[in-house]
């Protein structure tokens, strides 16, 4: 009696310690500040935690705008600092990331390290993660739906996703516990979740249907809402593979620039400018 209680408290205890938190975030759309609070107020926040024992992922849709301007307001620099500042450990393409220009992307890839994703071309399929001896495993996944400009794209766009993951999954080392980071539709997510029943957590953006977590046979899927308001603490249990979250609503006194006051100031005074030599010379 006394050995099986001792194994009930033990048990009861490394559970407790091989636990890990996620700080999820997805489809932000530029949105890192609203009446005081948002994403940016995780660059704060997670100063104050155990980043060792986090890990900080986002599910894409960064970015926003479909038509850019030339320069009015555009908000990229500022987005990119957000995310340097936030040191993500993972983060996947949302088709939203590609409605600038091929090149942007291709120099977007090349310049923020926290990208992975096994269906898109020159990022890495997954990464794994030691948190107290638990591997973790985190496989990212871009939808093919609503991409634009297939002619500019053409043989630079994301793959089939179940393909993709399949050979990933083929190939992947021995882990724990394996982390879906998905831009995908719910209907695929939960394709995915029914036809590879290794995955025990799928993460996922694009549809703005949440927060809403599914337990499917015997794992998981999260889907997160959109804007400042979508970020999330997940408790992840791998032994007894339980999940759980919260909603985070952080304060934040991020400043997110845009240049659109700046160029429409630098407009009127080359119009003004212009008016002037037109009416006297
Ligand atoms: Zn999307």
């Amino acid at each position: 009696m006394r050995c099986f209680f001792l194994f009930f408290i033990l048990t009861i205890f490394f559970s407790q310690c091989l636990s890990f938190q996620i700080v999820f975030t997805s489809d932000l759309h530029e949105t890192l500040n609203v009446d005081g609070f948002g994403p940016a107020g995780l660059i704060e926040w997670l100063s104050g935690i155990d980043r060792d024992k986090t890990l900080v992922l986002d599910g894409g849709d960064l970015f926003d705008s479909k038509i850019q301007l030339p320069f009015v307001g555009d908000r990229r620099s500022s987005v990119l600092e957000y995310v340097k500042k936030v040191g993500y450990d993972a983060m996947v393409l949302g088709n939203h990331e590609y409605y600038f220009s091929h090149k942007w992307l291709q120099e977007y890839k090349k310049i923020n390290k926290s990208l992975i994703g096994a269906n898109v071309q020159d990022l890495e399929p997954f990464r794994i993660f030691d948190i107290d001896g638990v591997k973790i495993a985190v496989i990212g996944l871009t939808t093919i739906q609503h991409l634009a400009n297939r002619v500019e794209y053409h043989n630079d766009l994301p793959k089939d996703p179940f393909e993709s993951l399949r050979k990933v999954l083929e190939t992947l080392p021995k882990v724990d516990y394996i982390i879906c980071l998905n831009h995908l539709q719910h209907e695929s997510d939960i394709k995915i979740l029914e036809s590879f029943p290794k995955i025990d957590l799928i993460l996922s953006g694009h549809d703005h249907r949440g927060p809403e977590l599914k337990k499917i046979q015997n794992s998981y899927l999260f889907e997160a809402a959109s804007h400042a308001e979508s970020i999330y603490l997940i408790d992840v249990d791998p032994i007894k593979k339980n999940v759980t979250y919260e909603k985070l609503k952080l304060p934040t006194n991020y400043i997110l620039r845009d240049n659109t006051v700046g160029t429409l100031l630098l407009a009127g005074v080359l119009i003004g400018i212009f008016s002037i030599l037109w009416v006297f010379f």
